[in-house]
């Protein structure tokens, strides 16, 4: 039997070239070798997203599914579902909140990075912020996936999701299956200020779904090599994104573009225009696939009912064996 895989990803509308990458190729790949639950995690968006910012969760979840479909992710082989579709989750989040101390959860490193990130202080932050592993260790073993794919960061928080589960099933006996991580050996992708991780909150981004001509755009505004300054100054590819970029794009061109660059006959305009080809060229199935989906009036509404009801016929299941084995049933 094939093992089964969770992940989640944020509602953070639609999605840029670093999430493509970094996540989605590999959520398309997986598919191959196991039975998928692929989930966009509204409940964990409102541990960032609050008021009328939450209005816009709901279109966000749209782009970002419409991203998934037309980059290869299979509603008929996977399960594709909107986290609050099946609140079985919240119920067997609350059961979980019950076995784990909270010390667990005030040393986990990133749970820190955000209180700092978000200028609070640990008593200032939600309850919501503080239990987020409780709710993620939900997520993934309602479904009792036994494979969770991870890059190396997130690897404290799956290791609290396997502590979580072997302490539920040591008071109540052997009930969920430990989930293993999958390291995914995902490229980091820096955005077009050659500084950062790309991201849409620091507006450094390429959008999968951009047209060519906002694509050209976009990335004619990147950062290259900052000692760069005249035409005729030779460039340093291994400090330029732009250079780093064309390896996933323009990957026969690599040596020509290192040697253009460093031997200042080919300028970072033109390294760019070429860039936006690339990108353009290799995402151009993509678009047209995207276009198409975006014209089926209520396609997405229908996967993401259906993906809920497979899920929570899943769910159901393990939430009312969890409650009999703590005494509720
Ligand atoms: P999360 O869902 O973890 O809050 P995001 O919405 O930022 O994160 O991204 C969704 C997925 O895309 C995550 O798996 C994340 O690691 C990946 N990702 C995001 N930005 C990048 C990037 N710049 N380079 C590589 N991977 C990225």
């Amino acid at each position: 039997m094939k093992g089964r895989v969770f992940s989640g990803m944020r509602p953070s509308g639609r999605l840029h070239i670093g999430n493509y990458l970094g996540a989605l190729q590999n959520w398309v790949a997986l598919q191959e070798e196991y039975q998928c639950v692929y989930c966009a995690v509204d409940v964990h968006a409102l541990t960032t997203v609050q008021g009328e910012a939450t209005k816009e969760i709901r279109s966000d979840i749209r782009e970002m599914v419409l991203d998934w479909l037309a980059a290869g992710i299979d509603p008929q082989r996977s399960i594709l579902f909107v986290q609050s579709h099946v609140p079985e989750v919240m119920v067997l989040h609350t059961l979980l909140s019950m076995v784990t101390p909270l010390g667990w959860l005030l040393r986990v490193p990133t749970f820190k990075e955000r209180v700092r990130q978000m200028h609070e202080t640990e008593e200032a932050v939600s309850y919501g912020l503080v239990g987020y592993p409780v709710l993620m260790t939900a997520d993934i073993i309602l479904y009792k996936a036994d494979t969770v794919p991870v890059g190396e960061d997130q690897l404290p928080h799956l290791e609290l999701a396997r502590e979580i589960v072997r302490r539920f099933n040591h008071i109540y006996g052997p009930t969920f299956p430990e989930p293993q991580p999958k390291l995914t050996q995902a490229p980091l992708i820096i955005g077009l200020d050659g500084q950062n991780k790309m991201s849409k909150s620091l507006d450094n981004q390429v959008e999968l779904a951009a047209t060519e001509e906002e694509t050209r755009q976009r990335v004619m505004q990147a950062f290259t090599d900052p000692q760069r300054i005249r035409r005729t100054d030779p460039g340093r590819p291994w400090v330029c994104n732009v250079y780093s970029l064309h390896k996933h794009f323009n990957p026969d061109k690599l040596d020509w573009v290192y040697e253009g660059c460093t031997k200042a006959t080919l300028g970072c305009v033109e390294d760019k225009r070429l860039l936006a080809e690339g990108i353009n060229c290799a995402l151009a199935p993509f678009r047209e696939r995207r276009r198409e989906l975006e014209a089926k009036p209520g396609l997405v509404d229908e996967v993401l009912r259906d993906g809920a009801s497979r899920a929570q016929e899943i769910a159901r299941k393990t939430l009312s064996e969890a409650m009999e084995r703590m005494g509720l049933r």
